[in-house]
């Protein structure tokens, strides 16, 4: 070895730390895990050095025959893992390997809270990668040098893994990186190479370029002068494959290196696409939402070839936004091997396939939501919230997205979001043309509105909708299977034939009636309503606010007022049940003051039973003890 200068010793970042302690204490019972990662990571690094060379050929400094070299020390207790792909150079080895780019990460290991076992679910939401390596090593050092660079720009880190590491500049022959872990007190099972082979074929059969072992002595031969080496993985891209000769498992240890994820998918999709286009695709759904779904400069896309060469990851042009917790690859045949991200943008080329891997993608939702619906339930406890940007984003397929909804309801589920619009519609009564819902800020709230006690009485379902989204989500929602969309606390409502002709008759009789008490309420009431009217949509409760037609519903004015928007005013409507024994004490009372101050203790609390907060609370309670007084005088 080359003698090493500038030495020095550099900590970790804090999020380092607390991932390699996680992972060591959480990833132990699937410890042989970490040789996938450094194989998918010696992959990677073949990849991006063959998309570098193809503008840059000197980087391949006359060597193009890629591939991965496992070998191992029985005395020395070591692995050794070794590439020649792009290799690294000192800074990127400060960076890659002593911190985490990815942005939230601190937030999200705000979560841990010292408890390994709940912890360790974390980690499935995180991913693992290069410090897997400590699961089984106490030692790890990466011997590595960037293609291009000069051989005595070559760096060597080392780690115990414990809060700091060592880098050093040394002189390195060979492009690539070298990973040799000395392993811990009683992990010499990996020193093996039946052990090794076993592991390589298990996880990492998948990975396109060889994988190669030390030839086995069979004690037979002379021992050659030089290592001999072969190839233990298949060695070819899996999506070029034919779809039914690969096994469910390849599939998804496939996943596992393209997803950078190390649980299984919940499910695939692989096509081989003829004719004007060609390209293949393997998408899949992963089983679990990383931390940063909702991080804007989340990573995202797919992993994109260009006749099985690798061009980039996080290729999001190939999907919409609603998706982007899709992964996978796509192969394309048409594109030109240098297709950058600005031809993508404008390429029309790509928008047919955008069309198409949508499409596919939807497909496979829809066939998991058909054929596992226990599987579907962990997708949409995962994903819904995502899927749910999509009416908005793609007009298109909103018939399809709006199939893969799910929602809680009045007939099922307990609060779950478990009742689809084709549930609903099988489940509607007869004379029901319309699909019912209410929107407000969670289930325990909605689930005893006043707005439901007509539907209640009548037996007809209301969707409860109570995610942040909804409200928004609904006004691009209008239709499903040619039966529009009804919020029952909005408008003057109409149930259409669900009441019968007698019904609304005696509803007509019964305004006219109260003609003299509904002036008399407007009276009192007076700007701080849009109408008084008789109420169709009580049993129980005496008053109930509707919103008009044409406002904002409370949910999106309370995030358009917590975003420091200014929102339209908008008045409610105070719609009464004229057979409620509060309504008939009020319309029987005489006193104009007291007569004012039910009435405004009556909206008020049809104001809280909406869940909307009093303008004035202390006028409220004012008025209301009043009265108790008055009771107990
Ligand atoms: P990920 O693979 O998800 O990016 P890892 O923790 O597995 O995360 O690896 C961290 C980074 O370290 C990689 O993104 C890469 O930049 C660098 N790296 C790891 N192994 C190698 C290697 N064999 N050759 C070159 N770079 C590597
Ligand atoms: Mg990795």
């Amino acid at each position: 070895m080359s003698v090493e200068t500038q030495k020095e010793t550099l900590g970790f970042q804090t999020e380092v730390k607390q991932l390699l302690h996680l992972m060591i204490h959480s990833l132990y019972s699937n410890k042989e895990i970490f040789l996938r990662e450094l194989i998918s990571n010696a992959s990677d690094a073949t990849d991006k050095l063959r998309f570098e060379a193809l503008a840059k050929p000197e980087l391949l400094e006359g060597g193009a025959d890629l591939k991965i070299r496992v070998s191992f020390d029985k005395e020395a207790k070591t692995v050794t893992i070794e590439d020649n792909g792009i290799g690294m150079s000192r800074e990127d080895a400060i960076t890659h390997l002593g911190t985490i780019a990815k942005s939230g990460t601190s937030e999200f290991m705000k979560n841990l809270t010292g408890d390994q076992k709940k912890d360790s679910h974390l980690i499935g939401q995180f991913g693992v990668g290069f410090y897997s390596a400590f699961i089984v090593a106490d030692k790890v050092e990466v011997f590595s040098r960037r293609a291009g660079l000069p051989a005595a720009e070559g760096v060597h880190w080392s780690s115990r893994g414990e809060g700091e590491f060592e880098v050093a500049t040394i002189d390195k022959a060979e492009r690539g990186s070298r990973i040799v872990l000395h392993l811990k007190e009683g992990e010499a099972e990996f020193a093996d190479g039946w052990r090794l082979r076993n592991v390589i074929k298990k996880y990492s059969d998948h990975i396109a370029l060889p994988i190669e072992l030390p030839k086995e002595a069979t004690g037979e031969e002379e021992a050659p002068a030089e290592l001999e080496w072969e190839t233990v993985n298949r060695a070819s891209a899996l999506w070029t494959r034919p779809r039914t000769e690969i096994k469910d498992e390849e599939y998804q240890e496939f996943y596992k290196h393209v997803g950078h994820d190390f649980e299984n998918p919940l499910s695939w999709s692989h096509n081989k696409v003829e004719g004007k286009l060609e390209y293949t695709s393997l998408l899949y759904v992963p089983g679990r939402a990383p931390f940063d779904l909702y991080q804007r400069e989340a990573p995202r896309g797919l992993k994109l070839y260009v006749q099985r060469v690798f061009i980039m990851d996080q290729a999001d042009e190939f999907l919409p936004l609603y998706l982007r917790f899709i992964k996978g690859v796509v192969d394309s045949n048409d594109l030109s091997l240098n297709v950058s991200r600005e031809i993508l943008q404008k390429d029309p080329v790509i928008d047919s396939m955008k069309s198409a891997l949508t499409k596919r993608s939807l497909d496979m939702i829809e066939k998991l939501a058909k054929n596992e619906p226990e599987q579907y339930k962990a997708f949409w406890k995962n994903f819904g919230q995502v899927l749910k940007e999509g009416p908005a984003e793609d007009f298109a397929n909103k018939e399809k997205i709006a199939g893969l909804l799910r929602f809680a309801s009045t007939a099922e589920g307990e609060g779950e979001q478990v009742v689809s619009l084709a549930d609903y519609i099988g489940r509607m009564k007869d004379g029901q043309d319309k699909i019912y819902y209410l929107t407000g800020e969670s289930y325990a709230q909605v689930k005893n509105s006043p707005h439901l006690e007509v539907f209640r009485k009548k037996g007809i379902e209301v969707l409860l909708l109570t995610d942040r989204i909804d409200e928004w989500l609904m006004s691009y929602l209008t239709e499903f299977d040619g039966k529009s969309f009804i919020d029952v606390a909005r408008g003057d409502l109409d149930l259409g034939k669900l009441d019968s002709e007698e019904d609304k008759k005696a509803q007509e009789e019964v305004a006219k009636a109260k003609e003299g008490l509904t002036e008399r309420l407007k009276a009192a009431l007076g700007e701080h309503v849009a109408e008084v009217r008789v109420s169709h949509r009580l049993t129980d409760s005496p008053a109930i606010l509707a919103i008009g037609e044409q406002d904002l519903g409370l949910q999106m004015r309370q995030i358009l007022e917590a975003s420091g928007q200014k929102v339209p005013e908008s008045k409610p409507i105070f719609e009464f049940n004229p057979s409620h024994p509060l309504i008939e004490r009020l319309d029987a009372e005489a006193d104009e003051d007291r007569f004012g101050d039910l009435t405004h203790i009556l909206f008020d609390q049809a104001a809280l039973a909406a869940g909307d907060s009093l303008k004035d609370p202390a006028a409220y309670v004012q008025r209301l003890n009043k009265l108790l007084v008055e009771l107990s005088a």
